[in-house]
């Protein structure tokens, strides 16, 4: 009977497994978890979970846990690539097929490390512990002005706390939109009430109960800081074993697999993939493309099924009355194009006459006809 190891019990994980049951009936699967936890969904973690609007039931994910093996609490901590062996505290588990699917972590910031009152939002537990201590509170500071900030900020304000976001770019979603779409958001955060402070860093003056913060010109006591600056990819335990692309991600063909080796994939978070329309290797951290690479990559491993994984990235966030929509990749370096559409707008970006990527502010009724746009500008390159 072939083995199938899965390393990561979330999304990606969790859809690789069940993907491969369905192909393979008789195939003996285990998958490998750190968190104690039946496999959830993030999304909500930032936003109605933190609202009390979404239970953690509705969190998690439908079937998680059922068709396969799952060690919860079991992280993966070495591979032997020449014995097929992943290793965890107490036992070696053989493999005859392998799905990297360990996603990513917050990235620490210099000065903040997490303790009572510096948070890093990740896990169903650190989603939990942010909610009681939003119940409490007066006062939050949001270090790093991305989606994860300014989803956490929006939440927090509507529930009464005063918040401050404190970013070091000129401009909030600096690394992935353009300057007419973080405009936009930066309207929305100030008339929800929400401080920005803009170019500007800090650091924890005092930490403890009353942690007070400076960014250099101003000092203010704040009662929480969470800190939103962005993850890495959990590759640590695989100790260089594999291939890593430039952006630290695994490095994975358009199938789904490691480069050099056919009985190793990855998928979502922690997978770097060769996207055959863009030309160059992409790791892009949304929910939906965690979901259809896992399922590709399970079929490339498992029924030998090599097809290409050409879709565009796509992700979204809800920033309080905004819905932000992300098709393709919108660089922020490319020419940012702006169009009125019924209800909304939208953001085109070309490289050249090229489209590569859009940005939609509630305008979810043009994602197909965009959608085909850039792939078809993508295909005509
Ligand atoms: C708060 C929050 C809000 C988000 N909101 C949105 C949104 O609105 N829209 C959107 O498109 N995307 C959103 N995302 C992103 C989306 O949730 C991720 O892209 C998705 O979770 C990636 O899934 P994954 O399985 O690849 O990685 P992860 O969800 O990170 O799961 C990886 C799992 O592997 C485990 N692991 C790590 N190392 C090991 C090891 N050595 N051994 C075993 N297990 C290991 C981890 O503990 C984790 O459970 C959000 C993410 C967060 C954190």
């Amino acid at each position: 009977m072939r083995r199938l190891v899965v390393v990561g019990g979330a999304l990606a994980g969790h859809r690789a497994a069940v993907q491969a049951r369905r192909l393979d009936p008789e195939l003996d699967i285990t998958v490998l978890a750190a968190e104690d936890e039946l496999p959830y969904q993030r999304p909500p973690l930032s936003k109605g979970y933190l609202l009390g609007t979404v239970s953690a039931q509705r969190v998690r994910l439908r079937g998680g846990g059922e068709g396969y093996r799952l060690l919860p609490h079991t992280p993966a901590l070495g591979l032997d690539l020449g014995k097929s062996l992943v290793f965890t505290a107490d036992q070696v588990h053989p493999f005859d097929l392998l799905v990297v699917a360990t996603g990513a972590e917050p990235r620490q910031l210099e000065g903040f490390p997490p303790d009572q009152s510096v948070r890093y939002l990740r896990t169903l537990t650190d989603a939990t512990r942010l909610k009681e201590a939003l119940n409490s509170i007066g006062h939050l500071t949001v270090i790093g002005g991305g989606f994860i900030g300014a989803e956490v900020a929006i939440s927090a304000r509507s529930q009464g706390v005063q918040v401050t976001i404190v970013e070091q770019s000129p401009h909030l979603f600096s690394r992935v939109v353009g300057r007419g779409v973080s405009r936009i958001v930066e309207d929305n955060l100030r008339k929800l009430g929400v401080q920005l402070l803009l170019n500007s860093t800090t650091h924890l003056e005092l930490a403890g109960k009353q942690p007070i913060v400076s960014d250099g010109t101003q000092t203010w006591t704040t009662d929480l800081v969470v800190v939103g600056v962005g993850v890495n990819p959990c590759t640590a335990w695989l100790n260089g074993t594999l291939p890593l692309a430039e952006d630290q991600g695994i490095h994975v063909d358009a199938m789904g697999l490691v480069t050099g080796f056919e009985q190793i994939g990855a998928a979502g978070d922690v997978a770097s993939w060769d996207h055959p329309l863009y030309g160059r290797s992409i790791r892009f951290e949304h929910f939906e493309v965690a979901t259809n690479q896992a399922l590709h990559t399970a079929q490339a491993l498992v029924a030998n099924r090599r097809v290409a994984y050409d879709e565009l990235p796509f992700g979204w966030s809800d920033q309080g009355d905004l819905l932000l929509q992300v098709i393709g990749v919108p660089d922020p370096t490319l020419i940012e194009e702006e169009e009125e559409v019924e209800d909304g707008k939208i953001f085109l970006y070309r490289r050249d006459d090229h489209l590569e990527g859009a940005v939609l502010v509630n305008a979810p009724e043009e994602l197909t006809k965009l959608r085909d746009k850039i792939m078809a500008s993508l295909r005509n390159r």
